[in-house]
C-alpha cells in the first residue's frame, strides 16, 4: 500500500479497482491494469507465476473472428485453481488439526452441467481424485462419460426410480465408486432389489435433514425441507438394514446445508449435528466411514465480508477448519475413528470461472436544458406558477419549494388523461421539476437529493445493455441475487455518470437493481461518458455458478456466446472452442415452430405482394433474403 500525500488530481486505475470494490470480490483473479482495462489474473500451467489478461484484448480478439457481444468468457484454469485450492485448504485443515483421515471434493453438476465444464472438472480433478455429485440419471449419464477414476467418488443424489438404481449399481460393479444416497425411505426397497437381481453390493448413503437449514435457500433444507430423511426414517432404515444384515452397506451419511452459508456459526453448528448423527450410525453398528457435508461454501460477491446474503464471514481456511475440528471434536468426543471427508461445493469453486461482457447499446441521458425562457401564451396557470416559482429559487427554502414543485407538476400529469392539459405542457412541468431537483441537489451536494416517481433520480443515464437478466443472470431476476458489475475500459478515468442498467427485454424485470458501491448507495452504477455509437462494455462478474442452465428465453432472446480462454506461452492467450449462441432459427425451433413451414408462408405472402403489384419481384426476393438471414443470426443486437 502506498500513502497518499495529497489528493490525487487524476483519477488512475487504482481508484476504480477501489470505487468498484474489485479486489473484494475478485479473490485475486481479477484487477485493473494501469492502462484502465479490466483484467484477469490465470495462474500458468507449469509455473507458480499468474498472466495478467485484459479483457477488452480477449474482446478485440474475438471480434476478429466474427465474434459480437453478448458473451461469455469462461476462464478454466480459475476453476482449476479454485478445486486445488480448497483440496491444498482441506488438506492444511487435516494437518492442523491433527485429523486422522482424507478429504476428497465432489462437483455438483448441478452449478453448471455444460460439456466442457465436465470435461474440464474431470481433467484437473484427476490427480486429487476429485468425484462428481449428482442429482438426477441423466447427470449420472453425463458422469459417467468422463469420470472412470476408481479413485473419484461419483455421488448420486435426487429421487431415484429402478433404471437410475441399475445404472449406479451396473458402474459399481465395473470399478468405480458409485454411492448411492437415500433421499427417501422408499428408495431402499428398490435398491435392495436391484442390488438382488444385480448380485451386487451397493456402496449406500443417507441423506440426513438438518433440524435447522441456513443460507439464502434456507426455507428448502432443515427440518422441513424437501430433501432428505429426519430422525424417525433414519431410525427406520438402519433398522430395515439390520433386518436384512447389510449394515455395512450404508457408509456415508450425508446433508447440504443450503446454498451461500453467509455464516461461519452456521457451518460450525450443521458439521457438529451431522457429526452426532454420524457417531450414532456408529454406535449401531452401521459401517459408515465417509462424511460427506454437501455443497455451502459461500460467496462475497458485494465483498462486504459480511454474514448478509451477498456475502459470507469467513474465507477457505476458516470454512476448512470449522468443518474439520468440529467433526473431529465430536469423533473424539465419542471415540470413535474420523471419517473421509468429502463436500459438494459448486458455487464456492465455479462462481470466478465465467464473466459476462455485454455492451451498451444507447443511453437516456439525465439532461437539464435549463428552465425554459419562456411558455406558450395559452400556458395552463399551474404550469405558470411553476414557472415562476422556478425563476425565484431562495437557497434556504429550496426543499420546500422543490416539494411544492413536485405537486404542482403531479396536478399537471394527473389532468392530462382528461384532455384538460396537453403533451406538450407535461413536458414543461418535467423540465422545470428537473431543473429545480438538479438546482437542490447540487445546493445539497447529495447525488439523489429526490426519486420523484415518474423522473429518474439526478443524474442518472438509463444504459440500454446489449443482454438479458433473464437469460444470463436468471438468479438476479428471481432472487435478486447480487452480482458484481463493471465497466471493463476506461478504468484509468473517472467514471463521473451513474447508471442503471435495463436489458433489451422492456420487462420492468429486465434491469441490473443493486451494484457493487462503497457507499450504501447501490442503486446506482459509475459510469464514463460516451458517445452514442461508441463501444462501452461492460462486464457481470462472478457469474460461473448456476447462471449459464437457468436461463429462460424471455422475449426470445435466446443463449450467448460461450467463450473458454486460456494463457499460452507466445501469444499471451488462446481462445478455446467456441459455443455459437442460439441463432433466431435456433430459439423459434426450441419454442416449437417449424422453420420450414415459416420459410413456406413467408415466401407466399412476399408472392402475393408481387402478384397485388404492393412490390417488385426483386424486392420480394430481398425480403425473403433478408428474414432467412436474420434467422441464421444471433438473437442480440448486431451492434456489439
Ligand atoms: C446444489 C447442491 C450442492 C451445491 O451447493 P453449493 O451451494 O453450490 O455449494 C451440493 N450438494 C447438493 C445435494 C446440492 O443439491
Amino acid at each position: 500500500m502506498h500513502e497518499r500525500l495529497s489528493p490525487r488530481a487524476t483519477w488512475n486505475h487504482r481508484d476504480s479497482e477501489e470505487l468498484y470494490r474489485v479486489k473484494n470480490w475478485g479473490d485475486g483473479h481479477f484487477a485493473v491494469a494501469e492502462n484502465g482495462d479490466a483484467t484477469v489474473k490465470l495462474p500458468t500451467a507449469r509455473t507458480t507465476d499468474t498472466r495478467e489478461l485484459s479483457l477488452p484484448d480477449i474482446i478485440s480478439r474475438l471480434n476478429s473472428r466474427g465474434i459480437k457481444l453478448p458473451v461469455v468468457l469462461r476462464f478454466p484454469a480459475l476453476l482449476h485453481s479454485q478445486i486445488s485450492q480448497l483440496h491444498d485448504s482441506f488438506q492444511a485443515a487435516i494437518r492442523e488439526c491433527g485429523y486422522q483421515n482424507e478429504y476428497r471434493g465432489l462437483y455438483p453438476i448441478k452449478v453448471n452441467q455444460r460439456a466442457e465444464v465436465l470435461k474440464e472438472m474431470s481433467q484437473f480433478g484427476r490427480d486429487l481424485h476429485y468425484g462428481l455429485e449428482v442429482g438426477s440419471k441423466t447427470e449420472l449419464l453425463a458422469a459417467l462419460a468422463h469420470m472412470h477414476d476408481p479413485d473419484a467418488f461419483i455421488v448420486c443424489n435426487g429421487y431415484k426410480d429402478e433404471s437410475y438404481v441399475a445404472l449406479a449399481l451396473r458402474a459399481a460393479k465395473m470399478g468405480l465408486q458409485v454411492v448411492l444416497v437415500l433421499e427417501m425411505p422408499r428408495e431402499l426397497d428398490t435398491i435392495l432389489a436391484q442390488a438382488k437381481e444385480l448380485r451386487t453390493s451397493p456402496l449406500l448413503g443417507v441423506r440426513f435433514k438438518l433440524t435447522h437449514g441456513s443460507g439464502r435457500w434456507s426455507s428448502s433444507n432443515g427440518e422441513n425441507g424437501l430433501f432428505g430423511l429426519n430422525a424417525t426414517q433414519i431410525v427406520e432404515v438402519v433398522d430395515r438394514l439390520r433386518e436384512c444384515g447389510k449394515l455395512d452397506w450404508l457408509q456415508m451419511l450425508h446433508y447440504h446445508q443450503g446454498s451461500q452459508i453467509s455464516s461461519l456459526q452456521s457451518i460450525s453448528a450443521g458439521a457438529e449435528e451431522a457429526a452426532r448423527v454420524y457417531a450414532w450410525l456408529a454406535g449401531e453398528g452401521v459401517g459408515v466411514r465417509y462424511l460427506n457435508t454437501g455443497g455451502g461454501l459461500a460467496i462475497d460477491y458485494d465483498g462486504s465480508r459480511t454474514a448478509s446474503n451477498s456475502s459470507k464471514n469467513y474465507d477457505l481456511p476458516d470454512y476448512c477448519r470449522a468443518i474439520v475440528n468440529t467433526i473431529r471434536s465430536v469423533m473424539d468426543d465419542v471415540g470413535i475413528a474420523h471419517p473421509m471427508l468429502l463436500t459438494e461445493c459448486g458455487r464456492g469453486v465455479a462462481a470466478h470461472y465465467s464473466v459476462l461482457v455485454f455492451n451498451i447499446a444507447d443511453a437516456a441521458r439525465f439532461n437539464v436544458s435549463g428552465l425554459p425562457t419562456h411558455l406558450p401564451v395559452d400556458a395552463d396557470p399551474v404550469l405558470r406558477e411553476m414557472h415562476e416559482l422556478a425563476c425565484n429559487l431562495t437557497i434556504p427554502c429550496l426543499r420546500e419549494q422543490h416539494e411544492k414543485l413536485s405537486g404542482m407538476r403531479a396536478s399537471i400529469v394527473n389532468r392530462f388523461p382528461s384532455g384538460r392539459v396537453s403533451l406538450r405542457e407535461c413536458a414543461l412541468a418535467d423540465r422545470i421539476l428537473h431543473y429545480v431537483t438538479l438546482q437542490a441537489s447540487l445546493a445539497e451536494n447529495s447525488e439523489s437529493f429526490v426519486k420523484d416517481g415518474a423522473l429518474a433520480p439526478v443524474g442518472v443515464d438509463l444504459l440500454y445493455a446489449n443482454f438479458s437478466v433473464f437469460q444470463s443472470l436468471p438468479d438476479h431476476w428471481a432472487l435478486g441475487q447480487f452480482f458484481p458489475v463493471m465497466p471493463i475500459h476506461r478504468l484509468n478515468s473517472k467514471p463521473a455518470r451513474h447508471g442503471i442498467i435495463t436489458d433489451l427485454t422492456c420487462d420492468s424485470d429486465g434491469k441490473i437493481k443493486t451494484y457493487v458501491h462503497p457507499s450504501d448507495e447501490s442503486n446506482t452504477l459509475p459510469v464514463h461518458h460516451f458517445e452514442p455509437g461508441e463501444n462501452y462494455m461492460i462486464g457481470a462478474f462472478l457469474t460461473g455458478a448456476y447462471q449459464e442452465t437457468l436461463g429462460d428465453m424471455h422475449n426470445l432472446f435466446g443463449t450467448t456466446h460461450v467463450v473458454s480462454v486460456e494463457v499460452d506461452d507466445e501469444q499471451g492467450f488462446t481462445l478455446g472452442r467456441i459455443v455459437r449462441g442460439d441463432s433466431s432459427r435456433n430459439a423459434l425451433t426450441f419454442l416449437e415452430y417449424d422453420i420450414e413451414r415459416i420459410l413456406e408462408s413467408v415466401s407466399a405472402f412476399a408472392r402475393n405482394s408481387v402478384n397485388e403489384g404492393k412490390i417488385s419481384p426483386e424486392e420480394s426476393q430481398q425480403f425473403v433474403d433478408e428474414y432467412e438471414t436474420n434467422l441464421g443470426s444471433y438473437t442480440y443486437l448486431n451492434s456489439g
